[in-house]
């Protein structure tokens, strides 16, 4: 068991790769706080866990864009649990659009649910993390935190960002045993990608079956989705890392899209 006692907040984990995130934590021992927008999803999810883990699923209700709904999110975790190891900053929304038409209400809301909501969950976890001495924050990128794209100018600003953030936390973390990391992924059929491939198709003036071969997996290897088990794997282990030989690193889980 790599994570067990452990208590892993995840956010955004009512669905797709958060929840996958949940549940492969869940499997090594964790305690899980599944902590979403969404706040009946978030309770049915931890419900579901619950009755397979008894006690080690709870649901809080937070948008991750409000500071006060996160410092209230992270007391009441404090409140149950007493402790917090691991944070994933996994929320996020995709808009797609040319920048000349990019609402500026839609940029704001983009960098707010990015970097916002992960400066403010890392900001509310810290301080106990710290008091411990030890914890992970594992921030969710994306191959836009290393390459852009047509039509997402704020994800791509946004999943860049992620990439300073992550360092700084792993240089001030560092002397109090919290470490940093980013994941980040290629396309994964989650409700969030299934949402941009008619968008993409009608901007693009393309088929949905050519947004997905040519513009999601054209520069993949094997022309394979990256599947949410793929980046729970990657988020298992940044989360159980039992050194700091690996903070303030990015790792890219892409089927070979992006390479470095
Ligand atoms: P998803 O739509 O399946 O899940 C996102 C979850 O975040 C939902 O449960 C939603 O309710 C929650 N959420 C949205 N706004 C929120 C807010 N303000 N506060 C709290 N919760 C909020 O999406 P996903 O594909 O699982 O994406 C998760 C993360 O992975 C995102 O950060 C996304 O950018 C990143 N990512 C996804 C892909 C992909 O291809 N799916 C690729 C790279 C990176």
């Amino acid at each position: 068991m790599k994570l067990q006692d452990k208590v892993c907040i995840v956010t955004g984990s009512a669905s797709g790769i958060g929840l996958a995130i949940a549940r492969r934590y869940i499997s090594e021992g964790a305690r899980i706080v599944i902590a979403d927008l969404n706040k009946a999803a978030a309770e049915t999810t931890a419900a579901e866990l619950d009755a397979t883990y008894p006690g080690r699923a709870i649901a809080v209700a937070m948008d991750v864009t409000s500071e006060e709904e996160v410092n209230a999110g992270i007391a009441e975790v404090i409140a149950a649990w007493g402790r917090i190891d691991v944070l994933v900053s996994n929320a996020g929304v995709q808009i797609v659009n040319p920048i000349e038409h990019y609402a500026f209400a839609d940029w704001k809301k983009m960098l707010a649910i990015h970097l916002d909501g992960a400066f403010l969950t890392t900001r509310a976890c810290l301080p106990h993390m710290y008091a411990q001495g030890s914890g992970a924050i594992v921030l969710m990128g994306s191959v836009h935190s290393k390459e852009a794209s047509p039509l997402k100018s704020a994800y791509v600003t946004a999943k860049h960002g992620l990439l300073g953030l992550c360092r700084v936390i792993a240089k001030e973390g560092a002397a109090h045993g919290v470490r940093a990391n980013v994941i980040c992924p290629g396309f994964v059929r989650t409700p969030l990608v299934d949402k941009q491939i008619p968008e993409q198709a009608k901007e693009l003036g393309i088929s949905e079956e050519e947004v997905v071969r040519k513009v999601m997996l054209g520069q993949t290897v094997d022309g394979e989705f990256t599947t949410v088990e793929d980046v729970a794997e990657v988020a298992l282990l940044f989360a159980g890392f039992g050194s700091n030989a690996l903070t303030g690193q990015s790792l890219v889980v892409s089927h070979g899209w992006f390479m470095e």
